[in-house]
């Protein structure tokens, strides 16, 4: 058998987590106060930042910065089924929420429902992502996943490399409720969200429905197009 190594140090990893060891983790994972609604780093420990507390923000929960070491990793689940990484990075992720739940700032959900992929891209790709990553979090969390109430109707372009406008245009109408949704407060759960355009959509559709959702990711790259 092969040793456990973290796959960003190589050292080997003694305790039972696998994927990315504990020294790693720590030095990637935000260490000073993040805006919820856009991702900027603040001074002082708040829900907002002064921009974003002057409007209704979606809040945005992230076990780390995109571009601090771990994004590359959040990105290999996709593109390279590396899967090792998923539990570990939870981890980091439900570490968080309970810091948030604590400050008062987030409340813990009732649900959880994973950004859906087009069907034709999810038999491509063979695996969803946020699903996987949904699917851990609400082991641990002992949350319901909800299946199968929001679909993708439309097979979008890759939001990579779209402008602001793009992006919220490849999107209008992408995702639709076919299924009633009993709980008022839900996190939805995505891989990485950079604009949030993808998670705001969906957020729109269950606020219709007078539905609370608040965003789960594993990494955020704070971009200004959320606003
Ligand atoms: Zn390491
Ligand atoms: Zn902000």
């Amino acid at each position: 058998m092969l040793p456990n190594r973290c796959l960003m140090c190589h050292q080997q990893i003694l305790s039972n987590q696998t994927g990315i060891c504990t020294v790693c983790l720590n030095a990637s994972i935000y260490h000073v106060p993040v805006c919820l609604g856009c991702g900027k780093e603040m001074l002082l420990l708040a829900e907002y930042c002064g921009r974003c507390q002057q409007s209704c923000h979606l809040k945005v929960i992230a076990a780390c910065r995109y571009h601090d070491g771990l994004g590359h990793w959040v990105g290999q689940i996709k593109y390279q089924a590396q899967f090792a990484v998923i539990e570990v990075m939870v981890d980091t992720l439900i570490c968080r929420l309970h810091f948030l739940v604590k400050q008062g700032f987030i409340k813990m959900p009732q649900a959880i429902i994973a950004v859906p992929l087009h069907p034709k891209r999810l038999r491509k790709r063979g695996f969803n992502q946020a699903w996987l990553i949904a699917k851990t979090l609400s082991k641990k969390l002992q949350l319901p996943l909800l299946d199968d109430v929001i679909i993708r109707q439309a097979n979008t372009l890759s939001q990579a490399g779209l402008s602001g406008t793009l992006r919220r245009k490849n999107l209008l109408n992408a995702f639709a409720l076919i299924a009633d949704i009993s709980q008022q407060r839900v996190a939805i759960v995505d891989d990485v969200v950079t604009t949030g355009t993808t998670v705001s959509e969906i957020s729109k559709l269950l606020s219709k429905q007078y539905i609370d959702a608040q965003v789960w990711c594993l990494a955020r790259a704070e971009a200004p197009g959320l606003n």
